[in-house]
């Protein structure tokens, strides 16, 4: 750029005017960032988070032990045991997930004929050492109790689609 134009862009304030008008733009737009964690962003209702076990509104177990969740996933991550109850139903005595081997691809949660298994909305469960990630029935269950109103709902919207 020649001297003179660059003079009369000076004089003129056309840098000062396009920084100015751009800055105005952008003041008004839908912000890109988010104040996490006090704001978050929006979540598909098919999200695969923190993994969570069901119960039926009556407290009871949705769970039947029937192993399909552990025959299915890939990562070899759950480990259950069962035995009949007194009054012959199966349920599990010990369902675990190894957190650090799940690789949240969501085939419990599809393989699951009660929908007791899921992956539920919690993406805040980052832990300091690996034996936190290491989840038994207890957990999962208080999991389950922690969010199934988010849960159901997700599994509502998500119905006509499955
Ligand atoms: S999400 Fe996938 S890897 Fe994780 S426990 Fe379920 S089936 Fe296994
Ligand atoms: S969580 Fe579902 S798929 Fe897994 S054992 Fe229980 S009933 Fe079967």
């Amino acid at each position: 750029m020649s001297r003179i134009a660059q003079t009369i862009r000076g004089a003129l304030l056309l840098d000062f005017v396009g920084a100015f008008v751009l800055a105005m733009r952008y003041m008004f737009r839908t912000k890109a960032t988010v104040n996490y964690p006090f704001e978050k962003g929006p979540l598909s209702p098919r999200f695969r988070g923190q993994h969570a076990l069901r119960r039926y509104p009556n407290g009871e177990e949705r769970c039947i032990a029937c192993k399909l969740c552990e025959a299915v996933c890939p990562a070899q991550a759950i480990t259950i045991e069962a035995e009949p109850r007194e009054d012959g139903s199966r349920r599990t005595t010990r369902y675990d997930i190894d957190m650090v081997k799940c690789i949240y691809c969501g085939y419990c949660q599809e393989a699951c004929p009660v929908d007791a298994i899921v992956e539920g909305p919690n993406f805040e469960f980052a832990a300091e050492t690996r034996e936190e990630l290491f989840y038994d029935k207890e957990k999962l269950l208080a999991n389950g109790d922690r969010w199934e109103r988010e849960i159901a709902r997700n599994l509502e919207i998500d119905a006509p689609y499955r």
